[in-house]
């Protein structure tokens, strides 16, 4: 079987997979958009997983330009820095990942750095990101957030 016929069956089966779990979600019965803003109960932690995905973004990033030049200029010190990044990233990212499902909203205990679904009610824009990855910019910011589920205001 030939490496695009598998691509595009996996696509279409990760498509699947998404349409069934965007199916699936259910909003929470009592926005709170209109609430007093309040603080997060878990400010360091949060920080620390948004350092965490800063340095997983550039770890990624540094990924794709190894792969580039390794495949483009075909210099064998790019498959270092290659598996160098690939590590990094995939460390990173298990660092994050219990983190995430540590941190939850105080107003519905919903996860606030892990996103259910590809429309979330409250989700705000932050510098063409959307969802998780602009809540987590925005704490970078040190601007306020709100809770993609609920519309909870969190002051940083
Ligand atoms: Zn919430």
């Amino acid at each position: 079987m030939s490496h695009f016929l598998l691509a595009f069956l996996g696509s279409l089966f990760a498509g699947l997979i998404i349409a069934l779990i965007d199916a699936k979600f259910r909003k929470p019965e009592t926005a709170f958009e209109h609430a007093t803003a309040r603080p997060f109960h878990h400010p360091i932690l949060l920080r620390v997983s948004a350092f965490v995905v800063a340095a997983t973004w550039i770890a990624l990033l540094c990924l794709v330009v190894s792969m580039v030049l390794g495949i483009f200029l075909i210099i064998p010190s790019f498959g270092a820095a290659f598996l160098w990044a690939a590590g990094a990233t995939v460390g990173l990212a298990l660092i994050y990942t219990p983190l995430a499902f540590t941190l939850y909203c105080q107003s519905c205990r919903r996860h606030l750095l892990v996103q259910w679904t590809t429309e979330p009610p409250f989700a705000e824009k932050q510098h063409g990101l959307n969802g998780w990855s602009a809540i987590i910019l925005r704490v970078l910011m040190r601007k306020s957030f709100r809770c993609m589920y609920c519309g909870q205001r969190y002051v940083g």
